[in-house]
């Protein structure tokens, strides 16, 4: 049965800045994903948190916060069967120690705050999330 889906991913400052965002997109691309929509923005910290809210209470939440706004990000509507779990997948765990061979984490992650790449957890989330950044 066909499962359309669209997922939110951000790639991070420590990927734009290191002009990793050609080869992180076509990597979506490779892995089946079309990019339906996609811009280069620079967020204010109380964008930050409003995005990351549902980490509010966690010990790295202003580190985050800081860390998202600090520099350019690109976000990118993905859409593609099961999105939200494909691209979870491609992504790698989130400590780039533990993400397998060959995801993206893996190859550009640098640490477990400068993890390269956003990815929403659910399709409800991915939902919230595009429409933070979408919706005009
Ligand atoms: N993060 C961090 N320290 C931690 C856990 C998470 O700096 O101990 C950061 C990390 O950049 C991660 C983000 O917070 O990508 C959101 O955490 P989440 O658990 O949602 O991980 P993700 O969904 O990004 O894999
Ligand atoms: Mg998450």
């Amino acid at each position: 049965m066909s499962n359309l889906e669209q997922t939110l991913s951000i790639i991070k400052p420590d990927a734009v800045e290191r002009n990793l965002q050609e080869e992180i997109k076509n990597m979506f691309k490779k892995n089946g994903f079309n990019l339906i929509n996609e811009k280069k923005i620079h967020i204010l910290k109380s964008e930050a948190e409003q995005f990351y809210k549902v980490h509010e209470t966690k010990p790295f939440y202003n580190d985050l916060c800081e860390y998202l706004s600090s520099g350019p990000i690109i976000v990118i509507i993905l859409e593609k069967e099961n999105a939200v779990a494909e691209n979870r997948k491609i992504m790698g765990a989130t400590d780039p120690k533990n993400a397998d061979e060959g995801t993206i984490r893996n190859k550009y992650g640098i640490s477990i705050d400068k993890n390269s790449v956003h990815g929403s957890d659910s399709v409800e989330n991915a939902k919230k999330e595009i429409n933070f950044f979408f919706s005009n």
